[in-house]
């Protein structure tokens, strides 16, 4: 108790809760945040935290019921829906906004200090942007933004002085284990070395790549120790989610891919290594929970009781640290390509990735052809050794998006519909 009184912070806007407005709030992330807010509120009301948060806008896209759900027992009076397609009807006292650009304007008409960007997708991207042009700190859940425009995103936070706060728990990790206080976006210095991001593998760890090519959506869909929206849960399994994650590391912490790796531990307790030149090593341990880093998010610079699982010690006792295999898992090699060609290239894998994820997810490809064709996108669009367009505003990355997505879809009806998918006639295959 003691400590939990030191961190404390003071309430720097005269006693005022932090006015929170989360992004994607019917989403995994977005449900983890209210169940955090509301934790560190009770903890709040027990005297072991200083500053109580009010939610003060929720988006989600079509999911109105939940959404209206979330505002009723949250008391939040502004939400926003890209669409309400079951035409339910917000309860009274709850303004709506609708409409594809929808959670910008929520973002831009509600005052708030903190801005939790957990759309899933592109689609984050106008919302988290309006964010940081406001100069409202943003904590990052939506890594697509960075990826797709991560040089636009990272020079408009520091000329506005916002501070980018890492949700995903690898980049946590990193910022844990950076001594001293400061919030990404920074530029580590010399005195690190390397930094390591581990991956648990997914449920193909130890498939074939035969297997793995035909592996189904329900297949892919079961991930051994994280749970979460399925866009992501697809990314783990090809390991396109860490190379989106080491390019994500590399606009957050200025590294280049000479000092970013990515390694494979099942166990999913060690999120992320910073190697320092003098030979110490600091590791970030935690449960496969991501409610903690939520939490750290959400309190830096300061640290409050959790609601996270404690990290499972005993598990230590057997963790696995292995090198990925690229031949299986070649989308995990995308991010080197990426960090090197720099300009549009982020946003055309980033889009080609997200239109082949929704095809597999129809049943309209097999898994293999997701990372041929998120590769073949940067083949067709930045080609093969070349350098990707600059990006000179939002408008290139929009266009790279839509080129991403057109090739994709021009690729889908090449294929006959789809029928190159082994097996999709007579049923795909087991293992
Ligand atoms: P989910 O699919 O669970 O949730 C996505 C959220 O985004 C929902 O609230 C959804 O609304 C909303 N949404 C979708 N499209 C739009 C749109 N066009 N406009 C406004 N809202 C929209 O995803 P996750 O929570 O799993 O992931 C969110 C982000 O966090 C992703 O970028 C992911 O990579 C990242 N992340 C997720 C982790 C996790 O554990 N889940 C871990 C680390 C990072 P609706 O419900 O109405 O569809």
């Amino acid at each position: 108790m003691a400590n939990a009184h030191r961190d404390m912070p003071k309430n720097d806007r005269a006693g005022r809760p932090r006015r929170v407005i989360i992004l994607g709030s019917t989403g995994s992330i977005g449900r983890q945040t209210i169940e955090v807010i509301n934790a560190l509120n009770a903890a709040h009301g027990r005297g072991e935290w200083g500053r109580p948060f009010e939610i003060v806008g929720l988006a989600a896209g079509t999911n109105a019921g939940a959404l209206f759900g979330q505002a009723a027992a949250l008391g939040v009076r502004s939400v926003s829906l890209v669409a309400n397609p079951d035409a339910i009807s917000a309860p009274s006292g709850i303004g709506t906004l609708t409409g594809p650009d929808a959670a910008e304007r929520l973002v831009r008409t509600v005052d708030a200090d903190l801005v939790v960007a957990a759309i899933v997708g592109f689609a984050g991207l106008d919302a988290t942007f309006a964010a940081i042009e406001l100069g409202i700190d943003i904590a990052l859940a939506n890594k697509e933004t960075l990826v797709a425009a991560g040089e636009l995103a990272i020079g408009a936070a520091r000329r506005t002085g916002v501070s980018i706060l890492p949700i995903d728990s690898e980049h946590s990790g990193i910022w844990q284990c950076l001594a001293g206080s400061a919030a990404p976006p920074m530029s580590l210095g010399e005195t690190i070395r390397r930094v390591t991001i581990t991956a648990s593998g997914g449920p193909f760890r130890l498939w074939s790549g035969d297997a793995i090519r035909r592996a189904t959506p329900e297949q892919a869909l079961e991930h051994p120790t994280w749970s979460m929206g399925p866009k992501v849960t697809i990314d783990c399994a090809s390991l396109t989610n860490k190379a989106l994650e080491l390019i994500e590391a590399h606009w957050l912490f200025g590294l280049g891919p000479d000092r970013l790796r990515a390694v494979i531990h099942p166990q999913s307790v060690v999120h992320a290594l910073v190697e320092y030149t003098d030979g110490s090593t600091i590791a970030q341990l935690g449960a496969p929970d991501m409610r903690t880093p939520i939490q750290c998010a959400l309190t830096h610079p300061h640290r409050a009781p959790g609601i996270g699982d404690p990290t499972p010690v005993n598990a230590m006792q057997s963790m696995e640290f292995d090198e990925p295999d690229l031949d299986r898992f070649p989308a995990l090699g995308v991010a080197d390509r990426v960090m090197k060609s720099g300009g549009v290239s982020g946003a055309v894998f980033n889009a080609a990735n997200e239109a082949a994820v929704e095809a597999f997810l129809n049943h309209e490809i097999p898994f293999g052809r997701i990372t041929e064709l998120s590769i073949g996108a940067l083949d067709a669009i930045i080609g093969s050794a070349g350098a990707g367009a600059p990006m000179r505003g939002l408008s290139d990355a929009r266009e790279a998006d839509s080129q991403g997505r057109r090739f994709v879809g021009s690729e889908l009806r090449s294929i006959d519909g789809g029928l190159t998918i082994p097996g999709k006639k007579a049923g795909v295959r087991g293992r």
